[in-house]
């Protein structure tokens, strides 16, 4: 079990014993988890080690450790993003990405070394960008990672690969490729995902990749409306893909929500654009810690409870944001300020919605 600081820690440690039991034997479901994002701060450390041996680390990056091992302080969302060339530059061999990957599967699928019986979660959907470096292709990269999630029954774990905003079409229709060929090969790759600073790209090119990863029977999840500069027309062309999960969307206007959400009443029409309702991946602390959202009262979680819209709980990435799936369930739990106060059954009911949101499903096999 990663340890934990901030607002998660602090909800944590305003539980009383017993609700710590009930949270920790709840089934979760981690569905938003960013790989390179994820992995451990000792496994970091002890990479940037064994890098210092054969090539000084570079100030910037010797840096940006520092930061993560110290705690990182963001402004505002945009600076999240700069962190992760330093964490690139530790895992840029195929050796590395096996590491690393090992590491966060460990840390999310197996009982935690504190004595605690329950992993972090039952079912981990992992994502990450495939990488092409001096030392591995793309496609050797998503075979590293298959590799080590394929240690783990299926019941347990999958992957999904993510394109990256800032991506060309070319590489985008790289990913895409990889994605459907692995698939179709046996491999464990069950979803496609659009990630990446949301200031950059055009999400229009994307669609027709998107699209086709659909058509091939992978899940489609985007990171949409995460700030308040992505456009209307940024989400509109992710929701036109009919996207079956929704990272953030923070920022989702009522009108796309009308639109788009089946659950949600449209006043004057008859018909929604879709007949099923993306199950929104909350991140509590990433989202609070990178200052999209002023405080957990004011959180859009709350408009989804109320709507009874599909939520699943997610940690994003839980080295800088220094958090776990037990100190997000935590947040539900706790009493205001420091969490929403649900009752017991309310947070059983969104991790069953969790499960149940999961890519690899009978229907999507
Ligand atoms: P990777 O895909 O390399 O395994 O994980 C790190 C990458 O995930 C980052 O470079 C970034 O593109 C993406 N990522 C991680 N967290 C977030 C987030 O909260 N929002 C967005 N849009 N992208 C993220």
């Amino acid at each position: 079990m990663p340890e934990i600081a901030g607002p998660a820690a602090a909800a944590l440690s305003s539980l009383c014993p017993d609700d710590v039991i009930f949270l920790r034997s709840l089934p979760k479901a981690e569905l938003h988890a960013h790989l390179n994002g994820s992995i451990p701060i000792k496994t970091i450390l002890e990479l940037a080690q064994e890098h210092s041996h054969y090539s000084a680390l570079t100030p910037e990056v010797a840096e940006t450790i520092e930061r993560l091992r110290s705690g990182v302080i963001l402004n505002e969302i945009f600076d999240f993003f700069p962190l992760f060339p330093a964490i690139y530059a530790l895992t840029s061999t195929p050796e590395a990405v096996a590491i690393s990957t090992r590491a966060v599967l460990q840390s999310f699928l197996n009982p935690a070394s504190d004595g605690a019986e329950n992993p972090q979660c039952a079912y981990l959907e992992l994502r990450t960008t495939p990488r092409a470096t001096k030392y591995m292709m793309r496609e050797r990269y998503l075979t590293v990672v298959l590799d080590e999630i394929e240690m783990y029954p299926a019941t347990q774990a999958a992957l999904i690969v993510s394109v990256d905003r800032r991506m060309s079409d070319l590489d985008v229709e790289e990913c895409v490729r990889l994605a459907i060929e692995m698939k179709n090969n046996g491999r464990r790759v069950v979803g496609i995902d659009v990630c990446g600073n949301p200031r950059k790209g055009d999400m229009q090119p994307f669609t027709r990749h998107l699209s086709r990863a659909k058509g091939a029977g992978l899940g489609l999840t985007v990171h949409i409306a995460e700030s308040t500069e992505n456009t209307t027309e940024d989400s509109l062309a992710l929701l036109s893909c009919r996207p079956d999960r929704l990272g953030h969307a923070t920022f989702l206007s009522d009108e796309l929500k009308a639109l788009f959400f089946a659950d949600i009443p449209q006043p004057g029409t008859e018909c929604s654009l879709l007949s099923e309702c993306p199950c929104i991946e909350i991140c509590l602390s990433s989202n609070l810690l990178c200052k999209t959202v002023a405080s957990l009262d004011a959180h859009h979680i709350r408009y989804y409870l109320k709507n009874d819209h599909p939520i699943v709980i997610c940690t994003d990435d839980t080295l800088p944001f220094r958090t776990s799936c037990l100190g997000e369930y935590a947040m539900l739990l706790a009493q205001p300020p420091l969490g929403l106060g649900l009752s017991r059954d309310d947070v059983a009911r969104v991790a069953r919605m969790g499960m149940d949101a999961a890519f690899l499903r009978p229907h999507h096999d």
